[in-house]
């Protein structure tokens, strides 16, 4: 499954907000029977609202929502990209991720030192940003005689060196490639790390949370990526509480949803994934797929043999079958389609699969 990797300098609140994480992950876990859950691994899941509905309509007895995992990713230090600090470790384990979430201080707190001295979100998003750069320009660096070899006979490798080099240009001139204009699709065989889509966390003081000034500024800093805020500390005290105290402590600061809820719905997003549902007696069900998923691809999260043995799909929109307040009502309205291999995938839609196996 696609992860994201939280990266950030030390001393910022990762490790708060990890444990943070890694706890919601334990309890979430349990609903999933097979799930293993790596020490460096934190799983949330992804509030669903509907998935409580279907779960009235069809009786279930469960409710699995959607989830997003997030890799500890240890290191990230000045000079990372010349392998200080375990900076090669760093690398590698973050190549291989599929997003980097960069965790950003913004909380003021004399008993916990800056690496850098003071506080100072753009500089510490320069710095994530520089060892990343570096660290992409060495890859490309390496890769450019052999590209530059094989491209004197094939014209395919051509277009990955001219796109390397473009991309060199880039990086060279202080700017990531995901935030650049370069198509990245000739670079992907590179795993370059700036290419990843990036999300931010800012960790801000609890009186920050409802700053709307302070929260247009640091999103201005990081746009066109998304911004989550929160307070590790609360995070970290939210996941102890039973639901009811945990809404009492959120509000007591401002807020409606916890920042792991949040972070859960903006990795999701920038990710490129979406959710399909089925329901029935047992469970209610969210499952992950990439947007513009056929339905035999949306068969093959649940089973490998669904896909291979696809027939077609039996597909209602959550919003037709509430109306319809049942499938059978909804059936015999019309609203249950019937579509083939080639139907690509809506958010939203309910399904029950037919396949051979
Ligand atoms: P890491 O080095 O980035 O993993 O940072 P830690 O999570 O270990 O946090 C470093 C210190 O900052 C610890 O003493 C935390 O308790 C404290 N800390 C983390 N988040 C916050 C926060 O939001 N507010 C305040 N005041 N302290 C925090």
């Amino acid at each position: 499954s696609l992860s994201i990797g939280i990266v950030g300098l030390p001393n910022v609140g990762k490790s708060t907000l990890f444990n943070a994480l890694t706890k919601s992950g334990n309890a979430l876990a349990a609903n999933y029977p097979f799930a293993t859950i790596e020490p460096n691994v934190g799983i949330v899941g992804v509030p669903d609202a509907r998935l409580g509905k279907l779960a009235e309509i069809f009786g279930s007895a469960k409710i699995l929502p959607a989830k997003v995992e997030f890799v500890d990713i240890a290191g990230l230090v000045k000079g990372a990209s010349e392998g200080q600090g375990r900076g090669n470790q760093f690398l590698a384990n973050i190549r291989e991720t599929d997003a980097i979430c960069q965790v950003i201080r913004v909380f003021n707190d004399p008993d916990v030192t800056h690496v850098d001295g003071e506080i100072s979100p753009r500089r510490d998003i320069e710095t994530i940003n520089t060892e990343l750069i570096l660290a992409d320009l060495q890859t490309i660096e390496k890769a450019l005689p052999r590209l530059a070899k094989e491209s004197k006979f094939n014209k395919d490798r051509k277009v990955v060196l001219e796109a390397a080099e473009a991309a060199s240009k880039v990086l060279d001139g202080g700017t990531t490639l995901y935030a650049s204009s370069l198509d990245l699709a000739d670079l992907r065989e590179l795993h370059l790390l700036t290419a990843k889509p990036f999300l931010y966390v800012f960790n801000l003081d609890a009186d920050e949370l409802t700053d709307q000034e302070l929260r247009g500024r640091l999103s201005e800093l990081v746009a066109p990526a998304e911004a989550v805020f929160l307070d590790a500390k609360i995070e970290s005290e939210l996941v102890e509480l039973p639901d009811d105290e945990a809404l009492e402590l959120l509000q007591s600061v401002g807020q409606e949803e916890s920042g792991l809820t949040q972070l859960a719905r903006v990795g999701f997003e920038t990710l490129g994934l979406q959710t399909y549902l089925t329901a029935g007696p047992k469970e209610s069900r969210a499952w992950t797929i990439r947007k513009g998923a056929t339905a035999p691809e949306a068969a093959g999260v649940i089973h490998t043999d669904f896909q291979r043995g696809f027939i077609k799909a039996e597909v209602t929109s959550f919003h037709d079958l509430v109306e319809a307040g049942s499938l059978a009502a909804a059936r015999s309205a019309g609203k249950a389609r019937i579509e083939g291999k080639d139907y690509v995938m809506r958010d939203g839609d309910v399904v029950e699969f037919r396949f051979n196996v």
